[in-house]
């Protein structure tokens, strides 16, 4: 087995951990008899299974109980239409934070369902930077607040949170869940596609405080409708049985073999620290974003001569270093670090690139 440090923004990394117990298992699962992608999901092995992930879901990110877990399809994708459905219907008024292209998508959707109102961008630095943000500009009637906590392709995270007062704030998490501890309570409502940091790419997670789970806009279609998913407990139809499967072995690898998410949170930042420091010493390499709204999980970087990025990326990948080529709207290269990349596979990228910077000055 050859395996190579994959620095994928998404899908990406799994612990091997994970992948090796998923492999043992993957033709008999305990003493059932059958695969787990062969299960029923109204059996009773695979209650038990989606029953635990959202326990130790719950129990990880400290989800308090007013707060519903659901285990949906569609990605993340999916959310940027199924939240203005389901909440834009007391004022149909929303605000968004426009931080990068998934923020955008967000807005654009909802757009199409209510009143969407933009009330910072940081578009005019191709992303590099959160905006600061002034309660006084924001809707005071909005029936929600978008976010999106990390922003995958830029490399940018909020550090402080916007102070909505009563209006809910929602946030995608996609490119940043389970990576530190979260305080749950500050939102009315968290969702992320799985394929970044939990799970393959197939079930998306939204933690939706439960009295915003209402009746939805009347074109609201049923597979869309919170409502009839949360009374369903993920059962509506058939859920991603196996994808919710891997998401419960990697939450119980954070759980026992890392200790929880404020040790997850230390492991994350001594690796986004090593390759920062890397950078900002660097005569070759520099980060792309402003020092304080720095991403724990993303890291975009340039040589500022887009011939050596390339040279950079090609002998990268021919060194075990894959998907280290940027987004193609920023270029240049981009880490992604996600709770899968062990700190041995950072160490190695930083040695390869001072090694890369003393044959290219
Ligand atoms: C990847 C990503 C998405 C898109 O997720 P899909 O599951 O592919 O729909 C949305 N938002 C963020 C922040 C992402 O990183």
């Amino acid at each position: 087995m050859a395996r190579v440090y994959n620095f994928s923004a998404g899908p990406s990394m799994l612990p091997l951990e994970v992948l090796k117990t998923a492999a043992a298992e993957m033709c008999e699962y305990g003493s059932s008899g059958q695969s787990v992608m062969e299960m029923s999901h109204r059996s009773k092995e695979y209650e038990a299974i989606i029953n635990e992930t959202r326990d130790l879901l719950r129990e990880l990110m400290e989800i308090p109980e007013n707060y519903e877990i659901l285990f949906l399809q569609g990605g993340a994708s999916s959310q940027f239409a199924m939240v203005p459905l389901n909440l834009m219907t007391r004022s149909g008024k929303a605000d968004f934070v426009i931080t990068g292209q998934w923020a955008n998508k967000a807005y654009k959707e909802a757009a199409r369902y209510g009143q969407a109102n933009v009330v910072a961008s940081s578009a005019d630095k191709t992303y590099s930077y959160i905006p600061k943000l002034d309660p006084s500009t924001f809707t005071k009637d909005a029936d929600y607040f978008h976010i999106c906590l990390n922003n995958t392709i830029y490399g940018t995270k909020y550090h402080t949170l916007p102070d909505t007062g009563d209006v809910p704030l929602v946030a995608d998490i996609s490119s940043c869940i389970l990576s530190e501890p979260l305080d749950v309570s500050k939102f009315g409502l968290l969702y992320a596609g799985a394929q970044k940091n939990l799970a393959p790419a197939g079930v998306t997670i939204v933690i939706i405080r439960k009295d915003l789970i209402g009746e939805p806009q009347a074109i609201t279609p049923t597979m869309f409708t919170y409502k009839i998913h949360a009374e369903n407990e993920s059962m509506f139809n058939t859920p991603p049985c196996y994808t919710i499967h891997v998401a419960g072995l990697v939450l119980k690898w954070i759980k026992n073999s890392i200790g929880g998410l404020q040790e997850m949170k230390k492991r994350n930042e001594k690796k986004a620290a090593l390759l920062y420091d890397f950078l900002d010493q660097s005569k070759l390499f520099r980060g792309t974003v402003v020092k304080e709204d720095r991403s724990l999980m993303n890291v975009p970087f340039v040589t500022g001569d887009q011939e050596l990025d390339a040279k950079f990326v090609a002998e990268a990948k021919a060194a075990g270093f894959v998907n280290l080529k940027g987004h193609r709207s920023v270029g240049g290269m981009r880490a992604s670090i996600y709770n899968a990349m062990p700190m041995e596979g950072v160490e190695a990228l930083v040695a390869f690139m001072e090694k890369f910077e003393q044959e290219n000055r």
